[in-house]
């Protein structure tokens, strides 16, 4: 699913987020203490090698809602935006944290004149958010921004299963027909 806003093109594919060779960008679900972990955060520090740990190093902890940025050492980017999403039924408000992710990776990716970014489902992982609401608050808060970009061009989502890809899918459909 891909739809073109302006000169932003936002798109949902299914695929892994540490193998995405065309995008600047990509963003981690990270933790707070910006290590290894599993899921995503597991994916892109394996396949970005140990010294992308270093470097997040003195970065940590970050809070829920915020992102920091780094190189993207053995990835195939040039940046990673490592984002803390809220722990479902533990931080507070959920949907405003989660939002700030996107808003603060979008922000922080124009503000160092990225022109591609990719994002995971944040939070929809081990920190429980139910997959449906957080991809529309997702998606929401990515399609809210875009008058605001003007580095950024490309915009993807990427979702590891059929079934995430076509929730994600199906909400950017009716977000784009409504406005
Ligand atoms: P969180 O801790 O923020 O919940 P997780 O990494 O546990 O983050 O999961 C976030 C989402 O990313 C989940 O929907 C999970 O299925 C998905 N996911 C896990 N590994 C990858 C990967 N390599 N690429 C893209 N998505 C992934």
């Amino acid at each position: 699913m891909k739809v073109e806003r302006g000169a932003v093109i936002v798109e949902c594919v299914r695929g892994d987020i540490a193998r995405q060779r065309d995008m600047e960008a990509v963003v981690n679900a990270a933790n707070a203490q910006l290590r290894m972990g599993g899921g995503v955060a597991g994916a892109i520090h394996r396949a970005a090698g140990p010294s992308l740990e270093q470097e997040c190093r003195p970065l940590a902890p970050i809070r829920p809602g915020q992102a920091v940025i780094t190189g993207g050492h053995n990835l195939p980017n040039r940046y990673v935006i490592h984002c803390l999403g809220p722990v479902y039924g533990m931080d507070e408000p959920a949907d405003e944290l989660l939002a700030s992710c996107y808003r603060n990776a979008l922000r922080l990716a124009e503000s160092s004149g990225v022109k591609s970014i990719a994002f995971p489902a944040i939070s929809t992982g081990v920190f429980g958010f139910p997959l449906e609401p957080a991809a529309r608050i997702a998606l929401k808060a990515v399609l809210a921004e875009l008058p605001g970009l003007s580095s950024v061009k490309h915009v993807r989502f990427v979702l590891f299963d059929a079934h995430d890809l076509r929730v994600h899918s199906e909400i950017l459909e009716e977000l784009a027909k409504g406005n």
